[in-house]
């Protein structure tokens, strides 16, 4: 209740199971993911990014899931948060960057090049020696580091602008792509936009999943393209769930796709076939 009146306007919350965030589930996996790191019971899904203008792969997102010895498959949306209360992201974000960028230089050994995006939380952008700690990596792996593409979603830039300013241009003036994650779900201004090291837009899932029925999704769509290239940014529209979507796409103008038409998150031994076949 305590947590919750905090963060309330009117400083008032009274106790209810039924929001409780610290659920016997959560409690207990609360507790179990840093074992599961430990124990290798994550692993990394990918999901191909097509270049929309000529169809080829051009990179692929690495995305975190967590198979539960009894409990199954927990979604990421539901550990990630814990992750960052707990603590744990900071572990958890410099395991999937290890992870992700040995099997980018496995792929630049057998000579695929593709850009690697990972998902960074809030709560990185507050570590001390990130950025460090992703140079002796990339330098270790041999990485190119302009393939290495960092998403931070609009909500976190926001968050704390000024240090997100300061780590994000540290982070650009290394060399590596920041993205913005879930563009437009974050109220961010354009003179905010305009000062960020940001060389890509993520456009959010929401809006290009319901672009076919919802005019205003169209637009918001549209529109984002326009400005992102008036911005001199490159444009991925993730959620592209159809044909008619990917066509739409293309006419507008937007640089690169990701979503269930194109490829499903998958494990790397299916991208590795869904690559030679593609
Ligand atoms: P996100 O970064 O926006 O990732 C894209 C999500 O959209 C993924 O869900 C993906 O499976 C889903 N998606 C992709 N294409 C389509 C589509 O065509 N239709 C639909 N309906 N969905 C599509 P996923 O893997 O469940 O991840 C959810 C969120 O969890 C991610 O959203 C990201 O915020 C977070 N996450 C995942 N892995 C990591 C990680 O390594 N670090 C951090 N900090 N967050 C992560
Ligand atoms: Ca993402
Ligand atoms: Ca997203």
């Amino acid at each position: 209740a305590l947590e919750i009146a905090q963060s309330s306007n009117d400083q008032h919350a009274l106790y209810s199971a039924s929001i409780d965030p610290y659920s016997e589930r959560r409690l207990a996996l609360m507790g179990e993911l840093r074992t599961a790191i430990e124990k290798d019971l994550l692993k990394l899904a990918y999901q191909p990014q097509v270049d929309v203008l000529n169809e080829t792969v051009c990179g692929v997102e690495a995305l975190l899931r967590w198979q539960h010895e009894e409990m199954g498959f927990i979604p990421p949306d539901e550990f990630i948060p814990l992750a960052e209360q707990t603590g744990v992201i900071r572990a958890l974000t410099r395991w999937v960057l290890e992870k992700a960028l040995t099997q980018c230089a496995y792929f630049l050994e057998k000579g695929i090049e593709l850009k690697m995006s990972i998902n960074l939380s809030a709560r990185n952008l507050h570590e001390d020696g990130l950025a460090e700690f992703f140079m002796d990596l990339v330098n270790r792996l041999k990485i190119p580091v302009h393939l290495v593409v960092l998403e931070v979603t609009e909500s976190a830039m926001m968050e704390d602008q000024e240090r997100a300013l300061e780590v994000l241009t540290d982070l650009d003036e290394k060399g590596f792509k920041i993205s913005i994650d879930d563009f437009g779900t974050g109220y961010s201004s354009l003179a905010y936009l305009k000062k960020l090291p940001v060389k890509e837009i993520k456009i959010d899932r929401s809006f290009v999943m319901e672009m076919s029925t919802q005019k205003d999704d169209l637009m918001i769509v549209h529109t984002t393209i326009e400005m992102a290239h008036n911005l001199g940014l490159e444009v991925v529209a993730e959620g592209v769930e159809d044909q008619e979507s990917l066509d739409t796409l293309r006419d507008m103008g937007c640089d690169v796709a990701q979503g269930y038409f194109l490829s499903r998150p998958v494990p790397v031994s299916d991208l590795e076939a869904w690559l030679e076949t593609s």
